[in-house]
């Protein structure tokens, strides 16, 4: 009888894990798998993405509901660096111990889950944040049946319209006025597109009132306009935007 319970409940983890690489820290599978229970995941998916610090995954829940699972790698002493570099100067994160890579990447998330929490109440499209648990950050999943959204960077050219491009800058405004954040990586890449435009990877986020948000804020800017007007798009001078949001 116990024995049976045993091979049950491996036979039942192997399931979950099925298609997610073994990359995974032993720490985080146990993660995974309190998440699994908590959230009624029925299965991980194999990575939809691998960047620098973070792998994407789907999961699938025994209703049908897709989630998607961002987890952290324990990171370099490059992307150390870079969180240093965005987290100092940034109040909400003044009193927390930055002892090792492990509790700097755990707040990484936190604060990428925070940034979301942030821009999602204050009415950004923004992937619904759900939980944060050390390392691994769930959101709604953006697409379909596991299937991701396109990027901005993978739309067609006649998909790309001034419509699109005032939607990105509304955002923005959103963003701005409201959350009263600055994306700071805001390209192509950190934007999908379904049946509206999703702004995504905000784990950089800094507040407004950030000695250097004002330059991050414009370099944001400077990228959406690049992109729109290499796709034959008419776009608004950087200080325009500016002057739009309230910015002098
Ligand atoms: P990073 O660029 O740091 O690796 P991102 O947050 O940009 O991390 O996510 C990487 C990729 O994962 C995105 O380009 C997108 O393809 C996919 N992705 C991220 N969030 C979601 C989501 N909520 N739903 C669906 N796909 C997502
Ligand atoms: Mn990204």
């Amino acid at each position: 009888m116990f024995e049976k319970k045993k091979v049950e409940k491996r036979r039942k983890d192997e399931d979950l894990f099925k298609v997610v690489d073994s990359t995974l820290s032993p720490r985080t599978y146990v993660l995974l798998e309190e998440i699994a229970s908590k959230l009624n995941i029925d299965y991980y998916l194999g990575a939809i993405s691998s960047g620098k610090e973070a792998k994407v995954y789907p999961a699938k829940t025994v209703d049908g509901k897709y989630y998607a699972v961002k987890i952290y790698y324990i990171s370099t002493s490059a992307s150390k660096r870079a969180i240093q570099k965005y987290t100092f100067g940034d109040k909400r994160f003044e009193d927390i111990k930055v002892t090792n890579t492990r509790q700097l990447i755990i707040t990484w998330a936190r604060k990428e889950f925070k940034n979301l929490s942030i821009m999602y109440d204050s009415g950004v499209n923004v992937p619904k944040p759900v939980l944060v648990e050390e390392n691994i950050l769930v959101m709604d999943f953006i697409g379909e049946n596991g299937n991701r959204a396109p990027l901005l960077k993978e739309l067609s050219e006649d998909e790309i319209t001034k419509d699109l491009y005032d939607e990105v800058i509304s955002q923005l405004e959103i963003m701005v006025n409201k959350a009263k954040l600055v994306h700071g990586d805001l390209s192509e890449y950190n934007i999908m597109v379904w049946d509206k435009v999703y702004i995504i990877d905000v784990s950089q986020a800094i507040s407004i009132e950030s000695e250097n948000a004002i330059d991050l804020l414009i370099r944001d800017i400077e990228n959406m306009n690049r992109f729109f007007s290499s796709k034959g798009i008419e776009v608004y001078p950087t200080e325009d935007i500016l002057k739009r949001l309230n910015i002098t």
